[in-house]
C-alpha cells in the first residue's frame, strides 16, 4: 500500500468524458489498494475564461475577488470528479481550500501555501475514502481565498505530496513526460527518462510549461521525487528527482526551452558613473517588476552608456511610466521593443563541455538569427532574439545539440 497525490492537469479533466476517464485511473489506483489524494485543475480554458470576464468590468479588477472567481473553476472539477467517483460505487469526498484548510501567505493572485490540516483527511483516508482537492489556491489567515500563481495546481500537488508525506506525486497531464522541448511544436522533440531537479527547475523557469517552477523548486528543497505522466496513454512518464550523484554527462544539453512573453528596454545616454544603475532598478524593484538581463554598453565619448534589460511583456507600459516619472536618473531617450523571445539551451553536462557557448552562436548566424542580449549560468544559455525567428532557433539547436 501506498500514499499517492495524483495531479490531473487541465485538459485531463477538460470534458466530462475526461472526467469519467480519469475518475477510472483513480479507482484502478485505489484498487491496487494506495491511498488516493486526487489534486485537480480547473477545466482546460476556464481559468483564462474568468481573467477575460473579469476584464470586461475592469483591467484592474479587485484582486481580492479575482482569486474568489479564478478559484471556482477547481471547485468545479472537484465536485464533477467527486461525484463521478461515488457513481463508480467509490467512498469519496471533495475538500474545498477553506474546508481543509489550506494556509497560504503573500498577495492576492501570487500567494504560496505555507500549511495544511491533515487531520481530517488522514482519517477519511484510512476508512479508505478517496479525496479530491482543488489545485491552485488556498485561503490567507485573514480567511480570505487566494490562488497561488499560473499553473499552480503543480504547486498544491507538491505541497500536499510533502505535507501528507506521500510515497509518491504524479502529475498527470496531456502529454507523456518531459521532452526535450515542447513536444507539441517540435514533433522530433524526445521523451527524457529522468530528469534532475536543477535542469528541470531551469527548464520550466525558462518556457517548458510542463511544470510550474515553484512546485519544482519546492520538491528540490525536500527532496520529493516527480513523475510526470499522461492521463491519455500508459507510456513511461518522466522522473523527476535528486541526480547529484548521477549525473549524466554524456549529452551536454538536455533540453531546449523558450518563452514569448520576454520585452527589452534601452535607456540611451545616461550617465556612466556609480549608482546610476541602482538608481534605475531600485523603484523597479520596488514596484515588483522582474528585470531579467541587463547589458551596458560604453559609449564613445565614456561619460555616457546605454543600458539595455529584459522584462515581461506584460510589465512594458507600467515600466515606462517608472522610469519617466524616476526624477533619480537623466537620459536622451527610452526606446523597447515588445516582439522578442527568450530561447535557451538548459544542460547540467554544459559545465564540463566547452565550445557550447560558441556553437550556440554559431549556429543561430547560421541561420541569420540575431541575438539581441545574451544571458549564461552554470546549466544554461539564454538568448534573446526576434520573436519570430523563435521556432526556427529552437528547432536549429535541437538539432545541433543532437536531440531530435
Ligand atoms: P496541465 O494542464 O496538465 O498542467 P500544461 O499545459 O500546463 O498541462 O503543460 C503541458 C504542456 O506543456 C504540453 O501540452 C506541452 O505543449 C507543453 N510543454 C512545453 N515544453 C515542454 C517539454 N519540454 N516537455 C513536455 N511538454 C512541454
Ligand atoms: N487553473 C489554473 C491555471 O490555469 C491552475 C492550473 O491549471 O494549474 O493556471
Ligand atoms: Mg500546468
Amino acid at each position: 500500500m501506498a500514499k499517492k497525490v495524483l495531479k490531473f492537469g487541465g485538459t485531463s479533466v477538460g470534458t466530462i468524458d475526461r472526467i469519467l476517464h480519469v475518475a477510472n485511473i483513480i479507482k484502478k489506483e485505489h484498487e491496487a489498494n494506495n491511498e488516493i489524494i486526487a489534486v485537480v485543475s480547473a477545466m482546460s480554458g476556464k481559468t483564462n475564461d474568468l481573467i477575460q470576464q473579469s476584464k470586461k468590468i475592469s483591467d484592474n479588477f479587485n484582486k481580492r475577488e479575482l482569486d474568489v472567481l479564478l478559484s471556482s473553476g477547481e471547485q468545479v472539477t472537484c465536485a464533477l470528479l467527486a461525484g463521478a467517483l461515488t457513481e463508480l460505487g467509490l467512498k469519496c469526498k471533495s475538500w474545498l481550500n477553506w474546508q481543509i484548510p489550506i494556509l497560504t501567505e503573500g498577495e492576492n493572485l501570487n500567494a504560496r501555501i505555507i500549511n495544511m490540516s491533515i487531520l481530517k483527511i488522514n482519517e477519511f483516508l484510512s476508512q479508505k475514502g478517496i479525496v479530491i482537492i482543488p489545485g491552485f489556491q488556498g485561503i490567507s489567515r485573514d480567511g480570505d481565498v487566494t490562488t497561488i500563481g499560473r499553473g499552480g495546481s503543480d504547486a498544491t500537488a507538491v505541497a500536499i505530496a510533502k505535507i501528507f508525506n506521500s510515497d509518491t506525486c504524479e502529475i498527470y497531464t496531456d502529454v507523456d513526460g518531459v521532452y526535450s522541448t515542447d513536444p507539441n511544436k517540435i514533433p522530433v522533440a524526445k521523451k527524457i527518462e529522468k530528469i534532475s531537479y536543477d535542469e528541470m527547475l531551469e527548464l520550466s523557469s525558462l518556457g517548458a510549461k510542463v511544470m510550474q517552477p515553484s512546485a519544482v523548486q519546492t520538491a528540490m528543497m525536500y527532496n520529493i521525487p516527480l513523475e510526470v505522466k499522461s492521463t491519455f496513454t500508459n507510456r513511461k512518464g518522466t522522473k523527476i528527482f535528486n541526480q547529484d550523484n548521477n549525473i549524466d554527462y554524456t549529452k551536454s544539453v538536455t533540453g531546449v526551452a523558450y518563452s514569448k512573453d520576454d520585452a527589452k528596454i534601452t535607456i540611451l545616454s545616461v550617465a556612466d558613473k556609480p549608482g546610476v544603475a541602482a538608481n534605475i532598478f531600485e523603484p523597479l524593484s520596488k514596484n515588483q517588476i522582474n528585470v531579467d538581463m541587463v547589458i551596458q554598453n560604453i559609449s564613445s565619448d565614456l561619460r555616457t552608456t546605454d543600458i539595455t534589460f529584459t522584462i515581461k511583456r506584460d510589465d512594458v507600459a507600467k515600466t515606462i511610466n517608472i522610469l519617466e516619472n524616476n526624477r533619480n536618473i537623466k537620459y536622451d531617450d527610452i526606446n523597447y521593443n515588445d516582439k522578442v523571445s527568450k530561447v535557451s539551451i538548459v544542460g547540467a553536462g554544459m559545465v564540463s563541455t566547452p565550445g557550447v557557448t560558441y556553437k550556440m552562436f554559431r549556429s543561430l548566424a547560421d541561420e541569420n538569427i540575431n541575438i539581441l542580449a545574451i544571458s549564461t549560468s552554470e546549466i544554461k544559455l539564454s538568448v534573446i532574439i526576434n520573436e519570430d525567428d523563435t521556432l526556427k532557433a529552437v528547432k536549429k539547436l535541437h538539432t545541433i545539440f543532437e536531440l531530435d
